[in-house]
C-alpha cells in the first residue's frame, strides 16, 4: 500500500470511529471531551492533517481531499449534536420546572381592625354622638404638658405612679404617661366651650402582667364650659356604659392632681351581671378608670377662669374595654401580635 493510500485509509478510519463515538454521546461534558479529541489543536484528526507534509508531493492533493471532508463533517456532526443535546436539555429542565396552571392560586391574607382599634372606633362613635370631636397630640411631650400644667409638679409623689421613658433635655421631654397633656394643648389653643377626647398611646415603666402593659392605649374626654357639673359627667359616664357594653356604672371617691372632686368609675361586671363572680373577684363591678371636675388651678393654669368655667375630664383603657367586651384574661395577648389570637375577631 503507498503512503498516499495508508494515510486515506486511516483518515476514513479516524472518521468512522469519531462518528460512531459520537452517536454513543448524551451529554455536553462527554461531546466536549470528544471535540478536543479528534477537532482539539491537539486532535487525532488535526494531527493527521500535519502528516499530510510528510507524504510525496504529487499524492498530497487527494490525501488533502479525504482529509478536510473528514474535517468539515465531523465538524457538522458536532454542531449538529451539540444542538441536540442542548435542545434536549431544555426540554428536561422546562418539563422539571413546568407550572401546572390548574392548581387553584393561594388566596392574599386580608387585613382587618385590631380588636383595640374596634373598640377605639366605638368609643369615638359613641362620645361623638354625644358631641366630642377627637383631638390628637404628641406622644413624644414636654415635661410642661405631662405634668406640670396638670398639676403635677417635679418631685411631686403623683409622678412616681408615672414613671416614663426621659430625655434629659432642658425642659425635660418624656413619653407621655397618659393623654391628658392632649387636654392641656385643647385648652391652651382655644376658649370654651370644650368638648373634646382624646384617644391615643401612652407609655410608662410598668412590669407587664396579666392587666399592665408598658405602652397601651388611653382615651381622655374632657368637658369645660358655663355651668358644667358633676351629673353631667354622670350622665355621658353613664350613656356611654350603656351603649359600649350594656352595663352600669358607678363612682367612688378618689384623688387626682389634675381634678377636684375626683373619683373612680366602675362598670358592673358583664359576666355575672354585678351578682359577684371571679371575674370581679365578687365584687360585681370592674374598675375603669379616673373622672373628676377639672381642678380650678388647671383652669387658671390655661387661662380659664374658674369663676366663669367649670368642666369635667375622665379617661379610660381601650384594653380593659376590649377585655370586658371579649372575655379576654390577659392583656398581653392584644400586643403579642399572634395571628391564632387576632383571627378570632376578624
Ligand atoms: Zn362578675
Amino acid at each position: 500500500m503507498t503512503e498516499q493510500h495508508s494515510l486515506i485509509t486511516a483518515l476514513r478510519e479516524l472518521q468512522a470511529r469519531a462518528e460512531s463515538e459520537l452517536g454513543a454521546i448524551t451529554d455536553l461534558q462527554q461531546l466536549e471531551e470528544w471535540r478536543i479529541r479528534y477537532l482539539g489543536t491537539k486532535g487525532a484528526l488535526t494531527m493527521a492533517l500535519k502528516d499530510l507534509g510528510t507524504i510525496p508531493k504529487e499524492d498530497r492533493p487527494a490525501a488533502g481531499q479525504t482529509a478536510n471532508t473528514a474535517k468539515r463533517t465531523l465538524e457538522a456532526a458536532y454542531d449538529r449534536h451539540l444542538a441536540e443535546l442542548r435542545q434536549a436539555a431544555l426540554a428536561t429542565g422546562l418539563s422539571a420546572e413546568a407550572i401546572d396552571i390548574t392548581l387553584p392560586g393561594r388566596r392574599p391574607q386580608l387585613g382587618y381592625s385590631h380588636p383595640v382599634r374596634e373598640t377605639l372606633q366605638d368609643i369615638i362613635r359613641i362620645f361623638g354622638s354625644m358631641g366630642f370631636s377627637v383631638a390628637e397630640g404628641p406622644e413624644v411631650e414636654w415635661d410642661r404638658f405631662n405634668f406640670e400644667l396638670l398639676n403635677i409638679p417635679e418631685d411631686h409623689p403623683a409622678r412616681d405612679t408615672m414613671d416614663t421613658f426621659y430625655v434629659d433635655v432642658p425642659g425635660g421631654i418624656v413619653l407621655r404617661t397618659h393623654t391628658s397633656p392632649v387636654q392641656a394643648r385643647v385648652m391652651l389653643s382655644q376658649r370654651p366651650p370644650v368638648r373634646v377626647i382624646a384617644p391615643g398611646r401612652c407609655f410608662r415603666r410598668d412590669q407587664e402582667d396579666a392587666s399592665h402593659l408598658s405602652y397601651f392605649w388611653q382615651c381622655e374626654g374632657l368637658a369645660v364650659d358655663r355651668d358644667v357639673t358633676f351629673s353631667d359627667l354622670k350622665g355621658v359616664l353613664a350613656s356611654f356604659a350603656d351603649q359600649i357594653l350594656g352595663c352600669k356604672v358607678r363612682f367612688r371617691p378618689h384623688h387626682f392632681q389634675f381634678t377636684e372632686p375626683s373619683a373612680e368609675f366602675d362598670f358592673s361586671c358583664l359576666v355575672c351581671g354585678g351578682k359577684g363572680c371571679r371575674t370581679c373577684k365578687y365584687e360585681g363591678w370592674l374598675e375603669i378608670s379616673g373622672a373628676g371636675m377639672v381642678h380650678p388651678q388647671v383652669l387658671r393654669n390655661m387661662d380659664y377662669d374658674p369663676a366663669v368655667y367649670s368642666g369635667f375630664a375622665f379617661g379610660m383603657g381601650p384594653e380593659r374595654i376590649t377585655m370586658m367586651r371579649y372575655g379576654i384574661s390577659d392583656i398581653r395577648l392584644l400586643n403579642a401580635n399572634d395571628m391564632r389570637f387576632l383571627r378570632q375577631f376578624a
